[in-house]
């Protein structure tokens, strides 16, 4: 069977060895030394100057909301996982939906001053598909109007903008490290902000709001990472060339052979050093998706609607009107992308695809 992605699983003895620290130091938790060294190793990696590990990709949403978004209106995508919206509404804020470029498929910032009111307290915006969104129109929107930025960048692992980790772009960037991801501690995620008070802020809500055993700053939750979270991540960390490099290959076979004249692929923002997260492909209709797709399914192949329905359709946001982004929804699939996808499989995918386009 071959799925839209496989979990990059590093050999279990080097595993095994992060495992063992933990079982030396008898500690699971409450940033134990294999956390603090992921993390030190993170920020050397990506160059980044921050980072704060979390015990999944949407805790780190509801962090940032809940101190920037503050129960107003915030501006956000129709097209991204549904972690994107759900935070939102769990927070007590309003998703307020700006539809989405039809190539770069990221929110349309000529659209944003539109949707801004009085209530409006943020943006988040995703960049779908490790592709950022136009970060420089954006900023300058939200200086103009006094709000603040939000990514969830949870596809981003490596992306580069402009010569920077796009986890620099926004008062706070929100990654993910799920199994299915890129870099992947099982359950994971991270928070990365420049500005210090907030960093700040951050550090300690994911941890209670503790001062010191005794006292508070203020009100927190429990987003921590676990030391065996970590130890996945050191485990995995030291193949992320490798695993790139694999994807790449995959990209550049789907590039050079699908049948272009029929299908869409993801544009690229320019300046962008990409990470091979997903490939997904557009189709004329969403019959010629549900055609291809069976195609797949029935050779033991199963891509997956990324991402659908758009979700200004869910039941408990307000059912605005996104027509490019529920077109879009409707007929994108992303294709089987993972370390280890041989040409075989691939030149089969291609095959079945390429012969049920008409
Ligand atoms: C995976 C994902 C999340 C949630 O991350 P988890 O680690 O699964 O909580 C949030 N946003 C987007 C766009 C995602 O793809």
């Amino acid at each position: 069977m071959i799925n839209v992605t496989k979990t990059f699983l590093p050999l279990i003895e080097e595993y095994n060895k992060q495992v063992q620290r933990a079982w030396d130091n008898e500690w699971l938790t409450n940033r134990g030394e294999l956390v603090l060294e992921l993390e030190e190793r993170l920020k050397k990696y990506l160059s980044i100057s921050n980072i704060i590990m979390t015990n999944n990709g949407t805790v780190p949403l509801q962090i940032a909301l809940k101190i920037l978004g503050n129960k107003g209106e915030i501006i956000t995508t129709p097209f991204s996982y549904v972690a994107t919206t759900a935070a939102i509404v769990w927070e007590n804020c309003t998703p307020v939906f700006v539809d989405i470029h039809p190539e770069y498929l990221t929110i349309d910032e000529t659209k944003i001053e539109a949707a801004i009111t009085d209530k409006t307290t943020a943006i988040l915006a995703t960049h779908v598909f490790g592709n950022p969104c136009n970060v420089v129109a954006i900023e300058a929107i939200a200086k103009k109007h006094n709000l603040k930025v939000i990514y969830d960048a949870a596809h981003c692992f490596e992306v580069k903008y402009n010569g920077k980790s796009i986890f620099d772009y926004g008062d706070v960037s929100t990654c993910s490290f799920h199994a299915t991801k890129l870099f992947h501690t099982g359950e994971g995620g991270a928070m990365f902000s420049k500005n210090l008070d907030l960093q700040h802020q951050l550090f300690y809500s994911h941890n209670f709001g503790h001062n010191g055993p005794l006292a508070f700053h203020g009100l927190g939750i429990n987003g921590k990472m676990s030391e065996l979270q970590a130890a996945m991540g050191l485990a995995v960390l030291p193949y992320m060339n490798k695993i790139i490099n694999e994807r790449k290959k995959v990209v550049d076979f789907y590039n050079d052979t699908l049948n272009f004249s029929k299908l869409q692929g993801l544009k690229i923002r320019e300046n962008t050093q990409w990470n091979y997260s997903y490939y997904p492909v557009i189709f004329d209709s969403e019959e010629q998706l549900l055609k291809v797709q069976k195609a797949l399914n029935e050779n033991q192949i199963f891509p997956r609607r990324y991402f659908y329905p758009s979700l200004n359709t869910i039941e408990y946001t307000i059912g605005m009107s996104m027509p490019i982004s529920e077109s879009i929804a409707s007929r994108i699939l992303c294709l089987p992308l993972y370390v280890g996808l041989s040409v075989v499989d691939m030149t089969r995918i291609v095959t079945l695809i390429n012969k049920n386009l008409c």
